[in-house]
């Protein structure tokens, strides 16, 4: 029998930005899309809190 524990929810640190909320994007420029750089971006994982997304 599975038990619901109500216990706190305890952000755990986001895999993909590693908890940073955003991440390096390459920037592209131009119709061959060239890489010119890179950018900081929002994660889109956890959209930028970081946290890893919860359900
Ligand atoms: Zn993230």
């Amino acid at each position: 029998m599975v038990t619901r524990k109500k216990t706190k929810v305890t952000p755990s640190p986001c895999p993909v930005c590693k908890g940073s909320g955003d991440v390096p994007r390459t920037v592209h420029v131009g119709r061959k899309r060239r890489p010119v750089g890179e950018q900081s971006g929002i994660c889109l994982a956890c959209l930028g809190t970081g946290e890893a997304p919860a359900e």
